[in-house]
């Protein structure tokens, strides 16, 4: 038998999935690093103002397309946005160590992912080392998706609507901490949306749990 999510679904019509799914035991969980653990806007704002004087305001960003800045400005912007240092002073959200690592504790699977590119695959593991998130996958390439298809992830967890559509049509579930950008996803479609990790994890406890609860059967 399995458990039924009692609580509001984050899902709404996709009650009937969640019905089922200690049908397979843990969850595979697929978590991006910039606009999700932590803050990175800010980051990236900082750096356009130090190179170029731009500052990219956040409460004003509701696409996720970047006019304020040329594309290769932005292209440095990222690139210097990613250095060593930046990386590793990255200040998680609060709540997001403590739920991912409540999680990892459960016995879901971690795959962290990240758009940033593969040479700074070491610093992020550092860094996810030095907050103490426990992970069992990292991956940095553009291919999110793909890879989370390969890993047969259940819900990735993104900031960018890309991503998250694109996770959906792939029948994997999806949520994301609530950013300017990523309104129009979170309204009109089924993407899960929340304040902060303290909400995130307060909507996914249900689902997690009846994951968990299954394993102990
Ligand atoms: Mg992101």
């Amino acid at each position: 038998m399995g458990h039924t999510v009692q609580a509001e679904s984050p899902w709404g019509e996709m009650k009937c999935w969640t019905q089922l799914t200690s049908l397979f035991g843990a969850m595979r969980i697929a978590i991006d690093i910039d606009s999700t653990l932590h803050h990175y806007w800010d980051v990236l704002s900082a750096v356009s103002v130090q190179r170029f004087g731009v500052a990219l305001p956040y409460e004003e960003q509701f696409s996720w397309g970047i006019t304020r800045l040329r594309p290769e400005q932005l292209a440095l912007c990222i690139e210097e946005s990613h250095s060593d240092a930046r990386i590793l002073t990255g200040q998680p959200y609060p709540g997001a160590v403590e739920t991912v690592r409540h999680w990892h504790g459960e016995g879901h699977f971690v795959h962290i992912t990240s758009h940033r590119p593969l040479d700074r695959m070491a610093a992020t593991g550092a860094w996810l080392d030095s907050i103490g998130l426990p992970f069992d996958d990292l991956h940095c390439s553009f291919d999110k998706v793909a890879r989370c298809v390969e890993l047969k992830i259940d819900l990735l967890i993104d900031d960018s609507p890309a991503n998250l559509l694109a996770a959906i049509d792939h029948g994997i579930l999806a949520a994301t901490i609530a950013h300017p950008w990523n309104r129009d996803a979170r309204e009109e479609d089924d993407i899960l949306g929340a304040e902060d990790w303290y909400e995130l994890s307060r909507l996914l406890g249900p689902l997690l749990a009846s994951r968990q609860r299954s394993l102990a059967q």
